[in-house]
C-alpha cells in the first residue's frame, strides 16, 4: 500500500475531479482519513450513490398518503423514515399513529405481511443495483405463496444514466464495488468507448489507495480507461442469476433523481405481472409531485456542483439530528459525511 500512496501523492498534474458514486465510498474514504492524505492537485467529489438522497420527495408524500388514507402499514429501512416529505415525514407521521416500521431486509416486511394478514404492508422499495434483487425475490415469493396483502412501492434505480449524466462533473469515476458484483463490468467498458473512465473499487483502506493509485497512473497516459480494483468481488459477469430475478420481475422505467431530474430508464418498475404487488397501482395513487425545502442543495451535492460545506445551513439549521435534507439524513449521505467526519475537508 506503501507505493500505492506514493503514486497517489506524487501526482502533480492539472487537478484530476474524481466522484466517488457510492455513498458507502463517501463515508468510508472520510472515516479512514483518506482525504487528508491526498494531495491537492486531486479532488474528490461525492456523487449520487446514496439510494436514499436521490429519492425524490414525491416519494416520501406517497408513502404518507399510503399509511394515512389507505391505512398501510409501511416497512422501511430506518434512513428514509427521516427523510423530510413536502410537509411532513414518517417519522413524524408515526408519532402521530401512523403504522411504519423499520426492517432491516425486505424479506422482513414479506414475513410481517405473512404473519399479519389482517394488515396491508408496503415495503419502501428503494436502492440501486445492489438492493433491487431482494425486493424483486419478495414479489416474486408474494405470488408464488398467493400473499396478497404485501406490496412494493418502488423508487429503484440503475446506475448507468447517472454515470452519464455527471461524465463532465469529473475526469473519472470510483465506480461502486457492490454495484458491480451484481451488473458486473460490461457497462464500464462500454462507458470506456464513450470516453468515459473510471476504476471499480473496493472499501478497505487498502483496496481505495489502490484504486486511487490505478487511476491517477492510468489518467496520466491520456486515453480512456477502465480497470476493475476489486476482483476478489466483482466479475466481468456480475451476478447473472441475480439479474435474471430482476429481469424477471422488473423493467426498466423512466425515474425521477432529486436534484437531478428525470432519466429515461434510469428506474426500475414492476413488470405487468406482478401489477397486484405495485402499490401505485393497487391503492390507485395520484400523482404526487412534492416540494424540497428550497434552502436545502442536496440538488447540486449530488451532481458534485457544491460541496455540503457550501450550504448556508450545513451544520447550523441542518444537523444529522435535525436534518433538512436527505444528504443529512443517511448513513450514505455526503452532508453526514461532511458533518460526523470533517466539514472542513
Ligand atoms: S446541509 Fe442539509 S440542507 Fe444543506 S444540502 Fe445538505 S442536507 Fe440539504
Amino acid at each position: 500500500m506503501k507505493q500505492a500512496l506514493e503514486i497517489v501523492q506524487g501526482y502533480q498534474g492539472p487537478t484530476l475531479r474524481i466522484m466517488e458514486v457510492c455513498g458507502t465510498h463517501t463515508h468510508e474514504i472520510f472515516r479512514k482519513g483518506i482525504r487528508k492524505v491526498l494531495p491537492e492537485t486531486i479532488e474528490l467529489i461525492s456523487g449520487p450513490g446514496c439510494p436514499v438522497c436521490v429519492t425524490p420527495v414525491d416519494f416520501i408524500d406517497e408513502a404518507i398518503l399510503l399509511a394515512t388514507e389507505h391505512g398501510c402499514t409501511i416497512c422501511t429501512f430506518g434512513d428514509l423514515v427521516r427523510v423530510p416529505g413536502t410537509r411532513q415525514s414518517l417519522a413524524s407521521m408515526r408519532a402521530q399513529g401512523a403504522d411504519v416500521r423499520i426492517v432491516y431486509s425486505p424479506m422482513d416486511a414479506l414475513a410481517y405481511a405473512k404473519e399479519n394478514p389482517e394488515k396491508q404492508v408496503v415495503f419502501l422499495s428503494v436502492g440501486f443495483e445492489t438492493t433491487i434483487p431482494a425486493c424483486c425475490l419478495t414479489v416474486w415469493q408474494a405470488k408464488q405463496e398467493k400473499v396478497d396483502n404485501y406490496s412494493l412501492l418502488t423508487a429503484n434505480k440503475t446506475m448507468p444514466q447517472a454515470y452519464r449524466a455527471m461524465k463532465d462533473a469529473c475526469e473519472l469515476f470510483l465506480y461502486p464495488g457492490h454495484v458491480h458484483a451484481i451488473t458486473g463490468t460490461k457497462i464500464c467498458e462500454q462507458m470506456k468507448e464513450e470516453g468515459i473512465s473510471g476504476v471499480v473499487a473496493g472499501f478497505t483502506t487498502k483496496e481505495l489507495i489502490t484504486a486511487l493509485a490505478v487511476a491517477v497512473t492510468r489518467f496520466q497516459q491520456g486515453k480512456p480507461f477502465f480497470e476493475n480494483c476489486y476482483p476478489r468481488i466483482v466479475k466481468p459477469e456480475g451476478n447473472p442469476a441475480a439479474v435474471h430475478l430482476i429481469h424477471q420481475v422488473m423493467e426498466p422505467c423512466d425515474a425521477l433523481w432529486r436534484g437531478i431530474g428525470e432519466m429515461k430508464d434510469s428506474g426500475m418498475r414492476l413488470r405487468s405481472e406482478y401489477a397486484a404487488w405495485d402499490a401505485r397501482l393497487k391503492y390507485n395513487l395520484p400523482k404526487v409531485e412534492g416540494k424540497p425545502n428550497p434552502v436545502c442543495r442536496c440538488g447540486q451535492v449530488l451532481q458534485g456542483q457544491c460541496k455540503p460545506t457550501d450550504c448556508p445551513v450545513f451544520g447550523r439549521g441542518c444537523t444529522p439530528e435535525h436534518p433538512i435534507g436527505a444528504c443529512m439524513v443517511s448513513d450514505e449521505g455526503a452532508c453526514s459525511a461532511f458533518y460526523l467526519y470533517g466539514g472542513a475537508l
